[in-house]
């Protein structure tokens, strides 16, 4: 028998989250965005739930050729563009389109044999100051990019720093369509972050958004506002079982460095879940948890194969009873991933990319 911890991608729940998707910016097209492959869940795993998208953007010429493979014949956005100059061929051969926003892949393309010229998405850097041209050089690119016989349309992307913050979009947005006020070609600009929040600015809404975190389940502002506010629905759980108990008296402690000690007698269970399984090891004491679908917390320190619960809240759980680390329980408790990833000092994209490939997953 393989250790009890599984993983599980919910189907129902990427197509429920990629129609509140359409419902925010109806009007506009949906790139489901499935980089670092499909935010841990598995290219093949969140495809047919997410199949209802109008294309899939990623990053990895690797996951592209999945898409492909798995018979998806409409749009496929390459968000960083190519590395080098092979990737070109692959752009053709598999008609990916792709994101320019440097001189070199400018060159690249210019000296790329190609019979089908390239659907290009030429991206201006707004703000951000991570990909793209400035606004000074954004239109030069543009005349270049437009002048050469391998680029087909062009569209025009830029990135928001601040979609879910005080900062906001307002002046990215504002360098941006004042930069591409004459010039044609579709635009596509925000995350999910931008389509949930600023969806009523109808320049963000424009003609592709580009939701990821939000299609998995997680909020992008929490905890400013948590999933159930979103309406959005996990599309990961992670579970395992408790494989043993123990009895605490008084000032026992408990796992490596002693950091939990018991203030009154109480019971506690061992999970089959720790760090080397993707669950952080910087959770505290406290962090949420669900044993049978009881919301109840974790004790001591995460180690690499074992971490503590507290079963003061469901006092009939013991050997072998369902523990969600996070997501939803069979019974259909929910514990966001929002919660832990804050708890752990992070973010739900990061826990759900790094959940490790000891841990097997199912899709229903
Ligand atoms: C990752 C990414 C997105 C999706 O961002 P989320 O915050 O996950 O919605 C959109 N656009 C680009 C360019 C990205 O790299």
């Amino acid at each position: 028998m393989p250790r009890p911890i599984q993983a599980f991608v919910h189907t129902d729940a990427l197509r429920h989250n990629l129609a509140r998707m359409r419902a925010a910016a109806p009007d506009a097209r949906v790139w489901a965005v499935v980089k670092a492959n499909a935010y841990g869940h598995g290219i093949e795993r969140v495809f047919e739930g997410l199949r209802g998208a109008d294309g899939f953007a990623l990053l990895d010429l690797d996951e592209a050729q999945r898409i492909r493979g798995l018979g998806w014949r409409g749009p496929v956005l390459l968000l960083e563009g190519v590395f080098e100059m092979r990737d070109l061929e692959l752009c053709s051969r598999l008609d990916l389109w792709h994101t320019v926003h440097c001189d070199e892949q400018v060159d690249m393309l210019s000296a790329h044999k190609t019979q089908v010229p390239h659907r290009i998405f030429l991206k201006m850097n707004s703000g951000m100051n991570r990909l793209g041209f400035t606004p000074t050089r954004f239109r030069s690119a543009w005349t270049r990019l437009n002048q050469l016989p391998q680029v087909d349309e062009i569209s025009l992307v830029t990135h928001f720093s601040d979609a879910d913050g005080p900062k906001g979009i307002t002046q990215q947005m504002a360098t941006f369509a004042k930069t591409t006020e004459d010039l044609p070609g579709e635009r596509t600009t925000c995350n999910s972050a931008g389509l949930l929040r600023h969806a009523n600015d109808v320049a963000v809404a424009a003609d592709w958004v580009r939701p990821g975190i939000a299609l998995y389940g997680s909020a992008p502002d929490y905890p400013e506002r948590d999933i159930a506010a979103w309406d959005l629905q996990p599309t990961m759980s992670l579970r395992s079982r408790i494989i043993a108990t123990q009895d605490l008296q008084v000032g026992d402690t408990v796992g490596y460095g002693s950091s939990f000690t018991a203030e009154a007698p109480m019971r506690i269970g061992v999970v089959a879940c720790g760090y080397a399984d993707g669950y952080p090891r910087h959770c505290p004491t406290g962090t949420p948890v669900l044993v049978s679908g009881v919301r109840t917390r974790t004790l001591g320190r995460v180690s690499m194969d074992m971490i503590a619960v507290d079963l003061t809240p469901c006092a009939d759980a013991g050997f072998g009873n369902e523990v969600t680390l996070w997501g939803k329980s069979s019974n259909g408790a929910v514990l966001p991933i929002d919660e832990v990833a804050q708890a752990a000092g992070t973010v739900g994209y990061e826990l759900m990319c790094a959940v490790s490939s000891r841990v097997g997953f199912t899709q229903y």
